[in-house]
């Protein structure tokens, strides 16, 4: 629509983006392992690997030899033809997980839309298509396309879009009756959740909640989706969160993330019943599964299900909460909690988790921030003892900084 001349003119960001993003003042042009490097050389201790994606850390070898390798042979030729390496790496994710079948995507939210649209046209390949109803949780974080944000249910992701979509429940944790009744519907059609929950502040669902969700769906017909985009992958110490409990296997699962290591790749993975209705023509990408990206989801997970790096998880992560235990007693006007589980690690907050994030940036820290008023500690699968320490040391140097800022607010307050 043209602007009338009275109307005042928006002015264009400097930047020429679109706004979307809170972005913190800070460029790098370089990274090695655990260290992100400005063009001015200072180092900064990566503590949030991209949002739990660098899990073996920047410029590893493995995975830039093989994009290297992959990057003078063949980049893409779309998926009307087979890709060896796709194959490859579908049936490597098969064998190391409950799955029969593979869709590859470039991102997470891709592979929530291909588990919500596979569980809906499950239902209708069974003669069912009025099961529909996807059941989310409060707190969840599924990706930003329409399908996720109303998969997750967070009003402040669907504010302006329009009118929310049909079929998508969302319900508070906890609240058995109302799972029970949800999941008793006549138009149910899956269960999507986090085993442990990223965006919304590092929470962890107890093992015995995913045991009797997995129950719940075998009672009603129901498929059982896990989002371990961010969990997933080795960062709870095992190579997917939900294998902390017993019996509670999905029927679809989300990855992403970690799988490319920081080139862009997902998958939606699932057993081959759940996935009878994704029959040719039901989906597709035309990127999706690319020789290139296969090449590097190849090499990573090669690495990741490694038991020694999961081992080193569960090690680093038991010293990491040990030591933030200790910081919560000495810094308990700052630090509130300490929740999460392995590397996906929680800290709740009294002063505000954007002002920490902050003043953690100050002594060369980089966290992420979270739902709760938490920062999230995400750092690269493969940080080792020394540099886990010398993280706690800059985290202790950021919560002195933040008691100082609190004392001298409260001194100008008074
Ligand atoms: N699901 C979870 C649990 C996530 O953490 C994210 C991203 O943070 C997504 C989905 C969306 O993934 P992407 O940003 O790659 O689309």
């Amino acid at each position: 629509m043209p602007a009338s001349d009275t109307t005042p003119k928006v002015a264009v960001p400097p930047d020429h983006l679109m706004g979307v993003f809170a972005r913190a003042p800070l460029a790098f042009e370089r990274g090695e392992g655990v260290r992100l490097y400005t063009e001015a050389g200072e180092a900064y201790l990566d503590c949030l690997a991209g949002i739990a994606v660098n899990a073996l850390g920047h410029n590893h070898p493995t995975l830039v030899g093989a994009l290297n390798a992959q990057g003078g042979k063949l980049w893409h030729v779309s998926n009307i033809f087979r890709i060896p390496g796709q194959e490859d790496l579908a049936k490597k994710l098969c064998e190391v997980s409950f799955a029969d079948v593979c869709f590859m995507t470039n991102s997470g939210t891709e592979a929530v839309e291909c588990a919500l649209k596979t569980a809906r046209k499950y239902h209708a390949a069974n003669g069912a298509p009025e099961r529909i109803d996807v059941i989310g949780f409060e707190g969840s974080f599924h990706g930003r396309s329409y399908a996720a944000v109303n998969a997750s249910g967070n009003r402040s992701y669907m504010d302006g879009f329009g009118p929310q979509l049909p079929g998508y429940v969302h319900l508070p944790f906890g609240d058995h009756d109302a799972l029970k009744a949800a999941a008793a519907s006549p138009t149910a059609a899956a269960i999507i959740v986090e085993p442990v929950q990223g965006e919304g502040g590092a929470r962890s669902l107890p093992t015995q909640c995913l045991r009797g969700l997995r129950q719940l769906c075998d009672e009603h017909g129901l498929l059982l989706i896990y989002d371990e985009i961010q969990c997933g992958l080795g960062r709870t110490g095992k190579l997917f969160a939900h294998e902390w409990a017993e019996h509670a296997e999905p029927d679809i699962m989300c990855l992403a993330k970690a799988l490319g290591g920081g080139f862009p790749l997902g998958a939606c993975i699932a057993t081959a019943e759940a996935a009878k209705g994704m029959t040719p023509g039901a989906h597709g990408s035309t990127y999706g599964g690319n020789p290139l990206a296969m090449a590097v989801g190849q090499a990573s997970l090669s690495e990741l299900v490694k038991p020694e790096l999961l081992q080193h998880v569960r090690d680093v992560a038991g010293y990491f909460t040990q030591q933030l235990e200790g910081l919560k007693t000495r810094f308990p006007d700052v630090i509130a909690d300490i929740r999460g589980k392995g590397l996906l690690i929680g800290v709740k907050l009294i002063p505000k988790n954007r002002d920490f994030m902050e003043m953690a940036r100050d002594q060369h820290l980089l966290v992420a921030g979270g739902g709760d008023n938490c920062i999230r500690l995400l750092p690269p699968l493969v940080i080792t003892q020394d540099e886990a320490r010398e993280a706690i040391a800059r985290l202790e140097a950021t919560c002195e900084a933040a008691r100082a800022a609190m004392k001298t607010a409260e001194a100008v307050d008074a």
